[in-house]
């Protein structure tokens, strides 16, 4: 029993053993357990903290770009709103604070500033025959030739269009501006080469000083403007440093504007025909249209008083197209009534011949009008015709599939080129009237008229002389055996009603000469 009693106490004391074993490795497990959670969470939580860290690192970098980039886009901005996009030189807004910061330099220092305001000469003409990217290849490299004319003191900039300012920062004299003008015009004078084109573009430069000439910003850019035009009206490729007097002209020049307007609007234009007599017989051959506008006190206002105003705001497109349509209307009105006028010519500005409508515009209106194009004479300029000769060629073509005759207008003022002359398909040969008025005097112009209907003839050309004023005059264009005449020795420009009896009759009393 004792023995069963020792087995069993034995039995219990290895039981409670093991029990505190179990215990004991429990606890140790839920320490370890414990301990293993703790390293787990430190490792996420650095982990957490590495990965925000990152973010951190990440957004700051973000942020960092974001403000260069900002940054730049407002340097870009900046720079854009005082620059052009196409030259990349200074803007009209740039010029206007260089030009108020070197007005205050000059004045502290007694110097001038001198603003030379430039304008490409027919560059429309360019834009418009040979396409806007070719212009735009022009205007920069005319961009690049200006810049590289002037001290990087100076400022060129574009003013928008085919017009740029060169500010010339500090001069002393009117001459340094007239140095630096002569040399612009120089470097402009180099032929462009664009793609395959060959280009030649010339300036016409208006200058103005401060202080001379006007003493704020708004003075000096609008007078070296006014000064510009004047450079244009004096036939281009020129400059002209401003002077009061223009300033009178300009605003002339304002109302001209207006009163061309006004007369587009309220039909006061009208047309003058001059007969076009065969010298020969005495017979009439055709007539000329001669525009005219009406003022408000009935006195008629002619071309020569609006013409270079018309044709440089383009007015003249409108205008050419009413004289084109009233005179092909007339004609054949006068067809159809059985007053056999022959041809009808018209004169076609340089401006209204470089428009890319002007084709479709001359087959509108004899569409419209129902003139046969047989009786229509386009008289077109010399000048005209000679810039880009193969534009030229190509609406010279053109105008004659469509049956009209071309004549050249004021022949000898011009440089015409004699390859050219054979080349274009051209029909007449208009003497201008200076040479026909100067056959009385000795200078030599006889000569040069025989020597014009000489090599009228041999092209096979009519040849029409302009301005035959006098008996002797006559005599010898018919000594000369010139085809045709024109002048106030047989009758002046006159309204359609008069021209219409001139017609039924003949022409003036002078023609009972023949
Ligand atoms: P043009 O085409 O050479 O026209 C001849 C000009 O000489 C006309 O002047 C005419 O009146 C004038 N004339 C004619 N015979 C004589 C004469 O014996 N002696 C003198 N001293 N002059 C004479 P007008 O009408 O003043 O026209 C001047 C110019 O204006 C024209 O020269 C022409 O180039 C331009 N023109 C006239 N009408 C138009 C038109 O409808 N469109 C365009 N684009 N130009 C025109
Ligand atoms: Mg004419
Ligand atoms: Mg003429």
């Amino acid at each position: 029993m004792s023995k069963r009693i020792g087995v069993l106490a034995s039995e219990q004391a290895v039981h409670r053993r093991e029990e505190a074993v179990a215990r004991r490795e429990k606890a140790l497990r839920a320490q370890e357990e414990a301990a293993m959670s703790k390293a787990e969470l430190i490792a996420h939580n650095q982990a957490q903290l590495r990965e925000a860290n990152e973010h951190l690192v990440v957004a700051t970098v973000r942020a960092q770009m974001m403000t260069e980039v900002a940054e730049q886009a407002t340097l870009r901005m900046s720079y854009m709103a005082k620059h052009d996009f196409l030259t990349g030189l200074p803007n009209r807004s740039l010029l206007t604070d260089r030009l108020t910061q070197s007005m205050a330099l000059a004045q502290r220092h007694g110097k001038k500033v001198a603003l030379l305001y430039l304008d490409l000469d027919h560059f429309k003409h360019i834009n418009d025959s040979l396409g806007h990217a070719v212009g735009d290849q022009l205007l920069q490299s005319a961009a690049k030739r200006l810049q590289a004319c002037v001290r990087l003191s100076d400022t060129v900039c574009r003013q928008g269009g085919d017009e740029f300012v060169v500010l010339l920062a500090e001069v002393q004299t009117v001459q340094d501006a007239h140095l630096a003008a002569k040399k612009l015009i120089k470097a402009m004078a180099e032929p462009y080469y664009i793609g395959s084109h060959r280009l030649h573009v010339t300036p016409s430069i208006g200058i103005s000083l401060y202080p001379d000439h006007g003493q704020d910003v708004e003075t000096v850019v609008k007078n070296a403007d006014i000064a510009m035009y004047h450079a244009k009206r004096s036939g281009r490729n020129t400059y002209q440093v401003f002077a009061p007097e223009m300033n009178v002209r300009a605003v002339m020049r304002h109302s001209v504007h207006q009163a061309l307007h006004h007369a587009l609007e309220q039909h006061l234009f009208l047309l003058h025909y001059q007969p076009k007599v065969n010298l020969e017989t005495g017979a009439m051959t055709g007539a000329e249209a001669l525009v005219r506008l009406r003022q408000a006190d009935h006195r008629l206002v002619g071309p020569t008083d609006f013409m270079s105003i018309a044709e440089n705001s383009g007015l003249i497109l409108p205008i050419g197209q009413w004289v084109l349509r009233e005179a092909c209307r007339q004609t054949a009105a006068w067809l159809q009534a059985g007053l056999d006028i022959g041809l009808i010519a018209v004169n076609v500005s340089m401006v209204e011949f470089r428009d890319k409508n002007f084709i479709a515009g001359v087959r509108a209106i004899l569409n419209d009008t129902g003139l046969d194009p047989r009786h229509l004479e386009l008289e077109l300029t010399e000048s005209s015709l000679m810039q880009d000769t193969e534009t030229t060629t190509a609406v010279l073509c053109a105008l004659k599939d469509l049956g009209v005759r071309l004549a050249i207008d004021d022949f000898g003022t011009g440089y015409s080129s004699l390859s050219y002359l054979r080349r274009f398909p051209i029909n007449t040969l208009k003497i201008d009237q200076s040479f026909v008025q100067d056959i009385d005097g000795d200078t030599g112009e006889a000569v040069l008229i025989s020597a014009i209907i000489a090599m009228g003839k041999s092209l096979k050309l009519g040849i029409v002389a302009e301005g035959i004023e006098t008996g002797p005059q006559f005599a010898f264009l018919q000594s000369q055996h010139c085809a045709e005449g024109q002048g106030y020795y047989f009758s002046r420009p006159v309204a359609a009603e008069a021209f219409a009896t001139l017609l039924a009759t003949g022409p003036h009393q002078q023609a009972m000469a023949f």
